[in-house]
């Protein structure tokens, strides 16, 4: 069992979140809740560095065509006119392809963060997925207000400031896949550690 302060999660500031300007304000964010960065750098992703990221699994896949469907139903919209389909199992990819192309439109920031249930408490401090739905106080609800209604009409992914890991085992892949074997640094926090 590690200690539970040893807890490391994976983020990664998007393409709009570099553009911005919001690079300080984000790491801040993360710092000031006792979070301590442990590995940093900025880099130009290549297209398959961003493929092999996201989950390549059919389910995973799927759900990025669900999300969208459930967007348009909600407010309306029509489908099929957009896709060409109402298969969740066939706008899922369309979605990822728009996902991809997005994430290597810029320089990115990619960023090791430990601490106490870091998993968690980055997400919440990064906020729901879709920043219009976000709370006012985390980085998504703070700095954005998109939507997939929104960047589905316009053929893109939603844009949402920063990529954190869901789970600490997709930490640990994500950690691995971006990291390698550069090294992950231990120090001590003042106030945090001692
Ligand atoms: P991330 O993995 O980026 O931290 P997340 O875990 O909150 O975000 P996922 O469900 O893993 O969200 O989706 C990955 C990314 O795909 C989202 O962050 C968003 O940029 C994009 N995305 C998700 N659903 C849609 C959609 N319906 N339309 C367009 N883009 C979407
Ligand atoms: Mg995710």
């Amino acid at each position: 069992m590690k200690h539970p302060k040893e807890e490391l999660t994976y983020v990664m500031i998007k393409p709009d979140g570099v553009r911005k300007g919001l690079i300080g304000e984000i790491i801040r964010r993360f710092e000031q809740r006792d979070l301590k960065i442990v590995a940093l750098e900025m880099f130009q992703p290549t297209h398959e560095q961003i493929d092999n990221h996201y989950p390549k699994n059919p389910e995973w896949i799927t759900r990025l065509g669900e999300k969208t469907k459930t967007t348009y139903e909600k407010y309306g919209y029509d489908l099929v006119a957009d896709f060409d389909t109402d298969d969740t199992s066939k706008i899922g990819p369309e979605v990822r392809k728009w996902l991809v192309s997005y994430m290597v439109s810029s320089p990115l920031v990619k960023m090791v963060v430990q601490g106490v249930h870091s998993v968690d408490v980055v997400r919440k401090i990064a906020g729901d997925t879709m920043p219009y739905k976000a709370d006012m106080g985390t980085i998504r609800g703070d700095f954005s207000i998109d939507s997939p209604a929104l960047a589905n009409k316009e053929k893109r992914a939603v844009m949402n400031v920063i990529h954190c890991s869901e789970t600490p085992e997709e930490a640990a892949h994500e950690i691995k896949h971006w990291f390698g074997d550069v090294e992950i640094y231990s120090y001590k926090r003042f106030g945090v550690d001692e």
